[in-house]
């Protein structure tokens, strides 16, 4: 099948969005990542990400789980450009699913479809991911698929529905608020009583294809987190946005929509203390936790998300 094609250049967006834009910009030049790969783990990286081991995130796992949380994990890496380091991911990715089990934690697995080589080839992904989930499905667990870029967006989409429509049910994807196409692909995806992460979209992305505006973003987000709860979706709201948390538990008390319909989610480093205050008011809160030496992409996204956190970074470059 034909290889994925990607969007390298920076679309047009308006002044609003001219941090982000920089920050996400910035994340594609050779110096600013020479830079971090250097010091970014000293200077704050480590907030987000549990390490650059599976050791090392295992005990953060732990740790999560000891006070009341669920967690997921990922080996850290995107945009694989041979068969070799895909056969790799795969290795490591099945590793990490056994060392789950042997610890007994309460953490599944996210991964990203082009880091187990949906740029060389469909077929390949998908065998790669179905060979996950599968390997979960022994193990009790459950994959979740981010969704990547817009370019990537459809293949995604199209190796969800295979993998559930051959039987699998323990596999989820994900869905962005900031795409205009949103509504559509979820009211697809209801029939297959899919379980569905929402969350408003991390990429640089045009106005053509995504909301510009924030306020846009945040609404989409509340009517396809109506739209999901009421279609029978298993649905992660995945937000730290405590206007949209909160407009979830009132919605699900207002619909007789259970506990065990929907969980929040949010990354490590990240509003720690709603993730408790959540926890502690009897909701499942699940907290997507990183590792790996690959952290430098993620890390912008997460900069980008809130452009203060570069001060944060910069306060530690300063006190050394
Ligand atoms: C579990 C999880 C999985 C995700 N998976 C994907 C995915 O597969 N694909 C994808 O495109 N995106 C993914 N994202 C990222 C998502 O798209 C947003 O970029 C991110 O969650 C920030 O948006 P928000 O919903 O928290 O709302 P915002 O309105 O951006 O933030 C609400 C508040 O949360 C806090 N906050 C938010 N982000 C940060 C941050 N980085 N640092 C410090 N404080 C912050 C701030 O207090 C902010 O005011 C995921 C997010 C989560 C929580």
């Amino acid at each position: 099948m034909a290889c994925v094609k990607i969007a390298t250049s920076v679309p047009d967006l308006p002044l609003s969005n001219l941090p982000r834009k920089a920050i996400l910009a910035a994340a594609t030049h050779r110096a600013p990542r020479a830079f971090m790969d250097r010091y970014g783990m000293r200077l704050g990286a480590a907030r987000f990400v549990a390490g650059e081991t599976l050791e090392h995130c295992l005990d953060v796992l732990a740790g999560l789980n000891a006070d009341g949380l669920y967690a997921n994990t990922t080996l850290l890496g995107e945009d694989v450009e041979s068969r070799g380091e895909a056969e790799q991911v795969l290795a490591e990715f099945t590793t990490v699913l056994d060392r789950i089990a042997e610890r007994k934690l309460r953490a599944n697995l996210a991964v990203k479809l082009t880091h187990l080589g949906l740029l060389i080839d469909e077929e390949l992904a998908y065998a790669n991911v179905a060979a996950l989930v599968d390997h979960a499905a022994e193990r009790g667990n459950f994959v979740r698929i981010d969704m990547e870029h817009s370019g990537v967006v459809d293949v995604t989409l199209r190796i969800y529905r295979r993998l559930r429509t051959e039987g699998r049910d323990n596999v989820g994807c994900v869905l962005q608020s900031y795409l205009y196409r949103t509504p559509e692909d979820l009211e697809s995806l209801l029939p297959l009583g899919p379980n569905l992460r929402l969350v408003k979209g991390a990429y640089l992305e045009p106005p053509g294809i995504a909301y510009p505006q924030k306020a846009d973003v945040d609404d989409a987000y509340r009517r396809l987190l109506e739209q999901a709860l009421t279609g029978g979706a298993y649905l992660a709201v995945a937000t730290h946005d405590e206007t949209l948390i909160e407009h979830t538990i009132r919605f699900t008390g207002v619909h007789g929509i259970t506990r065990d319909r929907f969980e929040f989610q949010m990354l490590y480093g990240v509003r720690p203390q709603l993730q408790r205050d959540l926890a502690a008011r009897g909701f499942k809160v699940l907290v997507a936790t990183p590792y790996g030496p690959e952290w430098y992409p993620y890390l912008m996204r997460r900069l980008a998300e809130r452009p203060a956190n570069l001060l944060f970074l910069v306060r530690n470059l300063f006190a050394r």
